[in-house]
């Protein structure tokens, strides 16, 4: 058995704990990122990052990169099949609470080189699975699959939706919201030719919709719920 001291760990290599150690380090702090997967999770197709999020992105340096490979997006339209509902479309080049709108649909996969690539290296360690924890006076003693236990002064916990870390802090278990889902990203040879427009329709149960994420790739969902009748 290893016993391995740390002053900052990170459970989970997601877009959390990446960007949390990514903050950490800018600021000059070391942290350790555990992830259980033995690589970088890059699987998925894209994600809808809105005005906050850039300026997280801003914050911790790398948005301008990612700014340039993904459009930006300019309207909203929502369609529904529920009586009453018109369809709608909302311009996001209105400004809105907190000044001017950023919406742009980003591939996981550049978004997780990015941030990766600005880590120093050994930041991440794969196939580091968190089995459990303990408290041991002013440390936290985390306790991997392969047996070894990591002592910090720090735990963060970004590890998902059924986080270790939370369920050690007590919080209550996660709620199916009974929705299932499937996306994907359709790359096309040429330009696709859509606008800069996110795409939504809604009804008897089921929520789909897409949106460019560049010239070429445009990002697809569909949402349902098997026994909903609404929206
Ligand atoms: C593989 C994957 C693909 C996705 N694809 C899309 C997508 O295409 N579009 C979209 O909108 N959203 C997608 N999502 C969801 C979206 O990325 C997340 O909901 C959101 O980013 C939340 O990120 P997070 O960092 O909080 O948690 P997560 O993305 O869930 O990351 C948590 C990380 O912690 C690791 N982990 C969990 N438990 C432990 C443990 N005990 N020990 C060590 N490590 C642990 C997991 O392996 C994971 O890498 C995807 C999520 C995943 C995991």
């Amino acid at each position: 058995m290893t016993e391995v001291v740390e002053d900052i760990v990170i459970v989970g290599a997601g877009i959390a704990g990446l960007t949390t150690s990514l903050g950490l380090h800018r600021l000059g702090i070391r942290s350790l990122v555990l992830e259980s997967s033995e690589s970088l999770r890059v699987s998925g197709s894209a994600i809808l990052l809105w005005t906050n999020a850039w300026k997280a992105l801003d914050a911790v340096g790398i948005a301008d990169s990612l700014r340039q490979q993904h459009q930006l997006i300019d309207r909203i339209a929502v369609a529904s099949t529920i009586p009453g509902e018109a369809p709608s479309e909302k311009s996001l080049k209105t400004k809105g609470k907190h000044g001017d709108h950023e919406v742009r649909c980003v591939k996981r996969k550049l978004l997780f080189e990015a941030l990766e690539t600005e880590l120093p290296s050994g930041t991440i360690r794969y196939s580091s699975k968190v089995v459990s924890i303990e408290e041991s006076g002013c440390f936290k003693l985390v306790h991997l699959a392969d047996g070894t236990i990591l002592k910090t002064k720090v735990l963060i916990g970004c590890d998902g939706v059924n986080s270790v870390v939370a369920k050690w802090l007590g919080f209550k278990k996660p709620v199916f919201s009974g929705r299932s889902g499937m996306r994907g990203c359709a790359d096309y040879k040429g330009s696709h030719g859509f606008e800069p427009k996110f795409l939504a329709f809604f009804g008897k149960g089921i929520r789909c919709g897409f949106r460019p994420c560049d010239d070429q790739t445009v990002y697809w969902f569909l949402t349902w719920t098997p026994s909903s009748q609404g929206n």
